[in-house]
């Protein structure tokens, strides 16, 4: 999860303004935490605290209406009465990590990933974004190699994943739905050896490069880790209150039994 809060920082300041320029600090003094990490912390608050999907991310909107949310989030986070709109989002996939750090079992994560989705993303893209990342960070965690999590997510969720990395980078744009982001979010998450790659790969992109690297940032912390110096800088970009959840949640996320 903290992996997915890091990826969002950092390239917090490169959705809407210019690419970050090569060999500069990862975390600048204006990065600053968006849409994702605020939704990622509310997937955490359903697991430790057993609050339904639909009620934690309405109040995590309403909690946080500066944000840049999409237009149709919006109008579900302000009507209670109003169920899912059968999109295919990103948003699915970015807030789905906790889940992949929490439960014990691929069928739990599965099933967990499917009801975070959808009570918004109902669409079968939706659900497969979601399911597809979690799947990647319950494997990642218990040591599989980047080739065995590729074929694992190509056999379960029959997405292609066979762009190479430069590929990706010279054709990547500006792109918001599932199947254009959570393929090259898991390939490059697979490809890399170290978190940090992970990070700079989306550096210079003309890309929705907050959310790619939240998505490729949970899956990253699970093979790598998140190096202690992304950690405290990430920490230290969250209000107090999440910062008290992310700790309570990797405490009682270690002390789940198996
Ligand atoms: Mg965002």
């Amino acid at each position: 999860m903290l992996g997915a809060i890091a990826g969002d920082i950092i390239e917090s300041i490169h959705e809407f303004g210019p690419p970050a320029v090569p060999g500069t600090p990862l975390i600048k003094p204006h990065s600053h935490y968006t849409d994702d990490t605020v939704l990622t912390v509310a997937t955490a608050r359903c697991l430790l605290d057993g609050v339904d999907y639909a009620t934690a991310y309405r109040e995590a909107y309403q909690a946080n209406r500066d944000q840049s949310w999409g237009l149709q989030f919006m109008q579900w986070g302000d009507d209670p009465d109003r169920g899912p709109y059968n999109s295919f989002g990103n948003g699915s996939a970015m807030r789905v990590s906790p889940i992949g750090f929490w439960t014990r079992s691929l069928e739990d994560a599965l099933r967990d990933a499917e009801r975070s989705a959808a009570v918004t993303h109902d669409h079968p893209e939706g659900i497969r974004g979601a399911q597809a990342t979690a799947h990647a960070i319950v494997l990642a965690r218990t040591g599989a190699s980047g080739e065995v999590i590729l074929e694992a997510v190509r056999e379960h969720h029959g997405y292609a994943l066979d762009e190479p990395i430069p590929v990706i980078q010279r054709t990547s744009r500006y792109n918001e739905i599932c199947q254009g982001t959570v393929p090259p979010a898991i390939r490059i998450a697979c490809h890399a050896s170290s978190f940090e790659e992970v990070m700079q790969v989306w550096i210079g992109l003309d890309a929705n490069t907050d959310t790619l690297a939240c998505i490729a940032g949970g899956i990253a912390e699970a093979r790598f880790g998140v190096p202690a110096w992304i950690r405290e800088a990430a920490m230290q970009g969250l209000e107090p209150e999440q910062v008290a959840l992310v700790e309570r949640f990797y405490k009682e996320a270690g002390n789940r039994p198996n």
